[in-house]
């Protein structure tokens, strides 16, 4: 890997957006700074015997607007500069959406599938012990990330309650329906992700039917996009996850393929198969040709190194920081529109806050009503970034970054300084 902290990419765009607001250095100084960093280490009873000991993080970016709030991440590659960069991106995504919260993000070092399920037991209940001292529904509320699922967050649900000795529905959000989990919040990024790629056709005079798509990430947020765009009929040429891609001019059979990776949760595309299709390579997917492009995995997914490639007119970030700043700088002198990350997956967090406002009030939301609440919500912001980004001709990404800021400053500037 090269020298790419995404935490820097934070700080540029940050920087940038509050000197176009005309805020002096001071306003804005702290907010380049996390408020807390929390380094944990956990050790596990394997199934062989040994003892196993992961490294964990807690990162609270800000809580000027709210309580601390983001995923918890488990994967291998994971490190401290990118929760710091994943807990800013959550403090600007509330912001940009402006509901009620700060940012923060958790990790664990990890590869949950080589865990046997008595091992990711045992590690998610350590690590929410050694964290314990940060979390709760009016300071930092987790919820789940790459890696993690409802499953974990029951875990971590249980273990918070038993150390409190009372049930604490609120600590944490993505939990079962059954433990108060919201309806719909599963579908939520996906789903936020499919409206926000609905108005930015309707503003580019593009239709929804037929256009050429491909998704990089079969993950919950990958796969869920893919599924409700294909439902709007639109047509998914490529899809992909950690062993490649698979490619289909004429439009993939997207619940076939979702099918076939719930069966097994060590299905792989690799070696799945239909008429017509051929095998690609991740980097092959983003550099095809088609008109909307959507990276659902990872960070710095689109770089110097290949962003002169890219052959969409559109990109729509599904993923936490897929394209870096180099990237977003060529990409928008070759006139590729990119809707930033902060905006567009931000159905997740929309709904994390229903499923908090449920639990801390003890009531339940219908279906229906979460969808139409996050589309509400969804809409408005994206009209407000698209907006502001027209008037001042900007990027998206600065124009959200401006709306976001601003929010986090003014709140930190009404609150004061302790001095
Ligand atoms: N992990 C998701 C994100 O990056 C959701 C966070 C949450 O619901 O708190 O936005």
């Amino acid at each position: 890997m090269s020298t790419y902290n995404p935490y820097d990419n934070v700080l540029r765009v940050v920087d940038q957006a509050a000197k176009i607001l005309g805020y002096a250095p001071e306003d804005y100084e702290a907010i380049k700074y996390p408020e807390r960093e929390l380094k944990v280490s956990v050790p596990v009873n394997m199934d062989d015997g040994t003892v196993k000991v992961f490294e964990g993080f807690r990162v609270q970016h800000s809580t000027s607007r709210g309580p601390a709030k983001g995923g918890i991440r488990y994967h291998t590659s994971v490190n401290m500069d990118e929760v710091k960069a994943l807990s800013a991106w959550m403090t600007f995504k509330c912001a940009v959406v402006n509901i009620p919260f700060g940012g923060g993000k958790g990790a664990v070092i990890c590869d949950p599938k080589q865990l046997s399920e008595r091992e990711l037991n045992t590690l998610t209940r350590r690590f929410t012990a050694a964290i314990f001292p940060l979390i709760g529904p009016e300071q930092d509320i987790p919820a789940p990330d790459v890696g993690t699922n409802a499953t974990i967050m029951a875990w971590m649900m249980d273990t918070f309650s038993i150390m409190n000795g009372h049930c604490v529905p609120g600590v944490v959000t993505g939990k079962p329906i059954e433990l108060g989990g919201a309806l719909g919040r599963q579908e939520a990024t996906g789903r936020g992700v499919m409206f926000t790629v609905k108005n930015i056709l309707n503003k580019m005079g593009i239709p929804v039917e037929g256009t050429a798509t491909a998704i990089q990430g079969m993950g919950n947020v990958g796969s869920i996009t893919a599924k409700l765009l294909y439902e709007n009929n639109m047509r998914i040429v490529a899809v992909s996850d950690v062993s490649g891609g698979l490619y289909k001019e004429s439009g993939l059979d997207i619940p076939n393929i979702l099918k076939y990776l719930s069966e097994d949760r060590h299905h792989l595309l690799e070696d799945y198969n239909e008429d017509g299709v051929t095998h690609i390579t991740n980097q092959e997917l983003l550099t095809l040709n088609t008109t909307l492009l959507i990276p659902a995995a990872l960070e710095n997914q689109i770089n110097e190194n290949n962003a002169a490639q890219i052959q969409a007119k559109l990109i729509v970030e599904a993923a936490n920081g897929p394209v870096t700043i180099e990237a977003d700088e060529i990409l928008s002198q070759r006139g590729i529109t990119v809707v930033p990350d902060i905006l567009a997956n931000a159905g997740g967090v929309v709904v994390s806050y229903f499923e908090w406002v449920q639990n801390i009030q003890s009531v339940s939301w219908t279906e229906n009503y979460v969808n139409e609440q996050l589309k509400e919500i969804m809409d408005k912001a994206f009209h407000g970034v698209w907006d502001i980004s027209e008037e001042k001709q900007l990027p998206m990404r600065t124009g959200a970054y401006l709306i976001a800021v601003k929010r986090v400053i003014d709140a930190k500037k009404a609150r004061g300084n302790w001095f």
